[in-house]
């Protein structure tokens, strides 16, 4: 059994509030939610951090956005607006190494982030 949660979530394994699901992605709430909406789409098959992506995840990669803009228009934040947001290795504040694609809005988002 992988140790990965992401894995175990798109396997079933753990539960999750599921959103969306497509032949290559998965998109569900965060459990820990830190806008009024905010979910995480994750591709079927693990890849550890963006760094870690390669030409062969171009696709991939691809689906992830699309299926995040698709994900905002469900939950009802397009039309005012929302942040795509993928965290990578430590600085970048990645605590789940599973690639994952936050979608957040429901409120206005600052900027820059801390
Ligand atoms: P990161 O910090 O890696 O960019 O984001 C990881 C996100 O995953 C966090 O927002 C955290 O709340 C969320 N998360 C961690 N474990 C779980 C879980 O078991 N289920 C769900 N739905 N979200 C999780
Ligand atoms: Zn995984």
């Amino acid at each position: 059994m992988t140790d990965c949660i992401f894995c175990r979530i798109v396997a079933g394994e753990i539960p999750a509030k599921r959103i969306l699901e497509t032949e290559n992605v998965v998109a569900f709430h965060d459990l820990n939610p830190a806008a009024p909406q905010h979910a995480l789409v994750i591709p079927r098959r693990h890849i550890a951090t963006l760094d870690a992506a390669t030409e062969d995840d171009r696709g991939l990669l691809g689906d992830l956005m699309l299926a995040g803009a698709e994900v905002a228009r469900m939950l009802g934040c397009a039309e005012k607006g929302y942040r795509t947001v993928m965290n990578c290795n430590e600085d970048g504040g990645q605590s789940v190494y599973h690639i994952h694609l936050h979608v957040l809005g429901g409120r206005s988002l600052s900027w820059p982030p801390g």
